[in-house]
């Protein structure tokens, strides 16, 4: 720009230019060229308007100088050569321009005189800003105008500043990856305050009794504005597509709208929920939504939820669970192999009564005088027989079974007495000594009853084989059960064997470590990652008198 600055600091000609009442250091000026739109400014002036002609006016109407101050107000000083030659409408707020046109109007159509024109305007700018058009006087510049806006400063920032950054963070919202929506909830907030002001103040009874206030909701409630990440994960091909009442949102979770509602009702800040989502492209999706209310006094208007595609997560984390649950039931029929003898041993007792049961009860029925009292107590024994050995089934089978952890409140003393039906052959066919100590004040734990089980029986065959091999002195295995200080379920078993190597005590909990020969390595970490997934912890330590000891300790379900 070659031109020289005539307004710009230390404004030179600016005070001298400038008409009473506009303060020179604080008002931003511009001094703006006409000449393209003198043939408008007179058709205007002599009341020939249309609609359009401020647009039309302020695009053809250029800058063609600014003080400080009204750089200032743009941005920075270096902003002046972006600015010089520009149409004025591009530097005014679009709410000033029809005031902003019909003051030069008046100021450039009042020849010679071009008497300054004042009008006061809104602007976050300042605070009680006025706007003021006045010209040169005489016929000198006719079509030269000044423009000055000026008043107390409402906000350090300018309003081009302000909206560059509006603009910056509209253009990262926009851009984010997740899916944002911007929601417009006031509608609801006047209906919750009728209800209100009707005595309504249990919005959930409420809403049992209403039920349609909800799809009402979903029908007044409206998405204002997404972002590119909310069209891509809804399948539109623009935001536009998704401005408009949030029912599609919800409609497959119909229960996650009455939540948001009563949410709202109750005046919660947010909420967060995960859903079934369909998409505009007709996919299903399982979503996590949350909703952030605003709260006064920010604006009213913006509601704003953010969705985030869960169905790669949940499949993988449901797979996951699989798999562990695959894992933990390998483990468990390997554990069976290991206690078939015992188990076989165990199933056999109750079918040799029932063999020899039949038997007697065939005896008393061939008599020349069948004795019909002793057959029907024979039989009943045989019925019991066959349900003692069906149950023995039953428990294997529940151990062999396929089946994914459901927790449920869970009493540990029980778990401990179905785990050593599995090794009570074994225990007694070895005359090991087993002590059992059960507090049956222990609360209940939430848990799986049979993975719980499976954690048992691990620790009792480890015991098993620690005291099996001694060759001398009797074998013993003691299990306690209790509740610690801090109120959580403790579980302890303590036997006889030969402990754990020091060494080999930061790792027996490991995968596949083992110390057997034929050993597999996998129980303690199984053990381990069922306790820790109930909250608990699993320990492993020597005792002072020699001997393993495990330690479990789990919270109670009331915790
Ligand atoms: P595995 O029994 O197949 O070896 P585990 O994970 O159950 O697998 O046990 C890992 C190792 O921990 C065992 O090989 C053994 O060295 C040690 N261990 C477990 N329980 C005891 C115990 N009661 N006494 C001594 N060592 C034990």
């Amino acid at each position: 720009m070659t031109r020289s600055s005539s307004l710009i600091a230390p404004q030179p000609l600016a005070s001298e230019r400038m008409p009473l009442g506009v303060t020179p250091d604080s008002a931003a000026c511009w001094e703006v060229d006409l000449s393209a739109m003198r043939a408008l400014v007179d058709r205007v002036a002599a009341g020939g308007d249309w609609t359009g002609w401020v647009a039309a006016l302020l695009h053809g109407a250029r800058i063609i100088d600014v003080n400080a101050r009204g750089l200032e107000l743009v941005g920075s000083p270096v902003a002046r050569d972006s600015m010089i030659g520009q149409p004025v409408a591009s530097f005014c707020p679009p709410e000033s321009w029809a005031i902003l046109a019909e003051l030069i109007v008046a100021v450039a159509s009042d020849r010679p005189d071009h008497a300054v024109q004042s009008r006061g305007i809104n602007s976050f700018m300042f605070r009680n800003a006025v706007l003021t058009v006045w010209g040169a006087p005489g016929d000198a510049r006719p079509d030269i105008v000044w423009v000055a806006v000026d008043g107390e400063m409402a906000d350090d920032r300018s309003f081009w500043s302000v909206r560059a950054s509006e603009q910056r963070y509209r253009r990262l919202i926009h851009h984010l990856p997740g899916a944002l929506l911007q929601v417009d909830a006031r509608p609801m907030g006047a209906a919750f305050y009728q209800l209100r002001s009707e005595g309504v103040t249990d919005i959930r009874a409420y809403l049992d009794a209403h039920p349609d206030l909800v799809d009402h909701a979903c029908q007044v409630v409206r998405v204002t504005d997404a972002n590119g990440g909310a069209a891509a994960l809804f399948g539109v091909a623009g935001v536009a597509d998704l401005v408009g009442p949030v029912e599609y949102i919800f409609a497959l979770a119909p229960d996650t709208a009455r939540r948001v509602t009563t949410a709202h009702f109750e005046g919660r800040r947010s909420v967060v929920e995960l859903m079934k989502l369909k998409t505009f492209d007709g996919r299903v999706i399982d979503a996590e939504l949350t909703v952030t209310f605003p709260t006064p006094p920010e604006s009213l208007d913006i509601t704003l939820l953010t969705i985030e595609d869960v169905t790669e997560r949940l499949r993988t984390e449901a797979e996951l669970r699989q798999l562990q649950a695959d894992y933990a039931r390998a483990s468990r029929i390997v554990t069976l192999g290991e206690l078939a003898s015992s188990i076989a041993h165990e199933v056999n007792q109750p079918l040799a009564a029932i063999a020899m049961n039949a038997d007697t009860s065939l005896r008393w029925l061939s008599r020349e005088e069948p004795n019909l009292d002793k057959v029907r107590q024979l039989n009943a024994r045989i019925a019991e027989s066959a349900r003692h050995a069906s149950d023995i089934v039953q428990r294997i089978r529940g151990m062999a079974s396929r089946h994914l952890p459901e927790p449920v409140p869970v009493d540990f003393n029980a778990v401990i007495e179905q785990a050593m039906l599995f090794i009570c052959h074994e225990v007694e066919a070895r005359a090991i000594r087993l002590s059992v100590t059960l507090d049956i004040g222990v609360p209940r734990v939430l848990g799986d009853r049979v993975q719980l089980q499976q954690v048992i029986v691990n620790l009792l065959v480890n015991a098993l084989q620690a005291v099996a091999p001694r060759g001398f002195g009797e074998g013993r295995i003691a299990l306690a059960t209790g509740k610690a200080p801090d109120g959580a379920v403790f579980f302890t078993i303590h036997d006889n064997g030969p402990g754990i190597a020091e060494a080999d005590l930061p790792r027996i909990f490991d995968g596949f470590f083992t110390t057997k020969p034929d050993g597999m390595g996998i129980g303690l970490e199984l053990c381990q990652s069922i306790i820790a997934a109930h909250g608990g912890t699993i320990s492993a330590s020597n005792a002072a008198e020699g001997g393993a000891v495990f330690r479990i300790s789990i919270p109670p379900v009331e915790a």
